[in-house]
């Protein structure tokens, strides 16, 4: 359970030691990413701060709750936040095509977004970590060797002085615009909603694909179990979400017959590209970094794992009071070591993704639905690595990066 005797910013200030600095880390934002990088800097005995915006943890929230198994694992939390297994995929092209994905085996499951968020807040605070809600950050700047936060909570504004600043606060990290830091090359905005979908079946997503349908991304149904669903729709080149939303009911009138919406969502995707993610004094992490799988925009594993990678360097860098840009990258390299072959590979499927007509998406279904290919997927696809399989099936077919150059103009090759 979070604690919901949150300190307030006079009590922060009533610590204040003698020591110049209030803390040695403050951390904004209590999403995944900020409060993993909490509770981990806090078990290594530093005294941390974790600033929240809102009053209630994980609310609003701008999430389908996709995962991997091994993300749980990743979080260190229970069964009891999964709503649903997912055993495979309908993935389906605006001229009807359809391909259908999926063993048999659960390769994903739907969670309870919000409950996670509390859950590892809970364990920050356990750590020693301390949370104020309802604490907007609205300026940051270097302090000698540290860093000066200033904080709006309701009326008060105040300034907590710390070693470290973990910028954690999201797709449109104020932190990293406020410290000249570059936001992400490319952002996906997306509309989800959650609702009734009579029919639904009950362990397989939909994913649509199709310029038509969702220019630069796609579109998709997650099952919650008894006809209900989330629904998300996202595009990358200006076009409204919501326009898309209402082609796509009248493109699929056999899949989404009778849905209903019960409660909008919606938010920012900022898709990964190489960017500087530390300076002195300072680190970025999770969706602030821009840490986001650049195929399916799922952020919530690489934000833990990220949030895990900074927190160990910084519990060194705190111990050795050597703060600067130079130490601290060491956590940049251990992010591009864990993550950055597959995130460039994502970045290249990407770019061939965006340059696909309706007929390439054609196309694309009716090659993977060979028996071939359609094995290898279920056998090592993989919604964290998808470059990993990538990089199998051109192993398998060399001629698969002609289609990376030329899209999907060799589609005979793969028969
Ligand atoms: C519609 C949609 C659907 C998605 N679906 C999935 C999915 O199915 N699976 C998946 O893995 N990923 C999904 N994602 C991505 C995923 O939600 C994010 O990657 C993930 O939440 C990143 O975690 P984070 O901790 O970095 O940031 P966030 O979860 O955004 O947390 C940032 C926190 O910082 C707080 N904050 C912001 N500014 C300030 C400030 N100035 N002061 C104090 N606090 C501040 C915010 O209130 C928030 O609590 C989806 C994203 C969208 C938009």
């Amino acid at each position: 359970m979070v604690n919901s005797s949150v300190m307030t910013i006079s009590e922060v200030h009533l610590n204040v030691r003698e020591n110049r600095y209030d803390y040695d880390a403050v951390v904004v934002g209590a999403g995944p990413a900020g409060s993993t990088a909490a509770a981990e800097i806090a078990q290594g005995g530093f005294r941390v701060l974790l600033l929240e915006e809102h009053a209630e943890i994980g609310v609003p929230l701008h999430c389908s709750g996709l995962v991997t198994p091994r993300t749980l694992d990743e979080a260190g939390v229970g069964q009891d936040l999964v709503l649903n297994h997912v055993v495979g995929a309908h993935v389906y092209a605006p001229s009807g095509r359809t391909l259908s994905l999926g063993d048999g085996q659960t390769r994903a499951l739907v969670i309870d977004r919000v409950g996670l968020d509390r859950a590892l807040v809970a364990r920050a605070q356990e750590r020693g970590a301390e949370l104020v809600t309802r604490a907007r950050v609205i300026g940051v700047e270097h302090d000698g060797a540290g860093i000066k936060v200033r904080v709006d909570r309701q009326d008060a504004s105040t300034v907590v002085r710390a070693r470290l600043l973990v910028g954690a606060d999201g797709a449109n990290s104020r932190v990293a615009h406020l410290l000249g830091m570059d936001g992400p090359a490319e952002v996906v905005h997306a509309l989800g909603a959650e609702g009734t979908l009579p029919g639904a079946e009950e362990q397989h997503v939909q994913v649509f694909v199709g310029k038509s349908v969702a220019p630069g991304w796609f579109a998709w149904t997650i099952p919650l179990g008894n006809g209900r669903v989330r629904l998300g729709v996202g595009t990358s080149n200006g076009v409204k979400p919501v326009e898309c939303l209402r082609h796509m009911l009248e493109t699929y009138p056999a899949q989404l017959k009778g849905w209903q919406a019960t409660r909008w969502t919606g938010g920012t995707i900022p898709l990964w590209s190489r960017r500087k993610i530390v300076q002195d004094n300072v680190m970025l992490v999770g969706d602030a970094a821009g840490q986001v799988k650049p195929t399916s925009g799922g952020g919530i594993y690489p934000s833990l794992v990220s949030a895990k990678l900074a927190a160990g360097v910084a519990r060194t860098a705190l111990a050795q009071d050597d703060l600067t840009e130079r130490k601290l990258r060491q956590y940049s390299s251990a992010w591009d070591k864990t993550f950055g072959k597959e995130y460039r590979r994502g970045q290249d499927l990407r770019r061939v993704y965006t340059t696909m007509d309706d007929q390439d998406f054609d196309r694309l279904l009716a090659l993977f639905g060979s028996k071939r290919l359609l094995e290898m997927v279920n056998r090592y696809g993989d919604i964290d690595f998808p470059g990993r399989l990538f990089q199998r099936l051109t192993k398998l077919a060399p001629a698969l990066w002609l289609f990376v150059r030329g899209p999907l103009r060799y589609a005979p090759l793969w028969k």
